[in-house]
């Protein structure tokens, strides 16, 4: 049937698998990003595994901030590699323009989901660059990675905030029997 017409609505399922399918297609994996979780975490959490870091970045790319994010700056990546956008953006992003700034910016809202902490970790591994991030800043090949590098790194640094939080909501309810409810995490 032709849906032309309908009305808009947000489909949020639709947002959550156009979230999974693009990081798919540029290359990214859950995978990937939970390794840079490991590095951030491992040594605070010594017995933390790759399952936990896992199912914390899925708990990330669920959130619909972060969908949002991924989706636009992925989108931006892909336009820059079709040589679609006007000038001068098209050549700022192509050129990974240090003074851009903006991918940084779209993905503080990735790191700021579990609040402030993650920008310590954001930074780190942003400095760091490693595993995927290092693939991903490699200029030498035709693809655009100027958003995606960041929301990579945003996502495994908001991941390790999930982990912090909720690793301290264990150790207080080991201790009280009882923690701070609602932390909507
Ligand atoms: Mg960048």
């Amino acid at each position: 049937m032709a849906d032309e017409k309908a009305p808009y609505s947000l489909n949020s399922k639709k947002v959550a698998e156009a979230t999974r399918n693009l990081l798919h297609k540029r290359g990214v994996t859950t995978e990937e990003i939970a390794e840079l979780v490991m590095v951030l975490q491992k040594k605070y959490y010594p017995v933390l595994t790759m399952e936990e870091c896992i199912e914390n970045v899925e708990a990330v790319l669920s959130k619909r901030e972060v969908q949002n994010a991924v989706l636009t700056g992925i989108q931006l990546d892909l336009l820059a590699e079709e040589g679609k956008l006007l000038s001068p953006l098209q050549d700022m992003l192509v050129h990974d323009e240090g003074l851009y700034g903006v991918d940084e910016i779209l993905a503080f809202s990735i790191v700021n989901v579990y609040g402030s902490i993650g920008f310590t970790n954001y930074g780190y591994i942003d400095k760091l660059k490693p595993g995927i991030l290092e693939r991903l800043n490699d200029k030498s090949d035709k693809h655009v990675h100027t958003f995606l590098d960041d929301i990579v790194g945003a996502v495994a640094a908001a991941a390790s905030s999930r982990i912090a939080h909720r690793k301290q909501e264990e150790v207080e309810l080991e201790t009280h029997g009882t923690t701070e409810e609602d932390h909507n995490l």
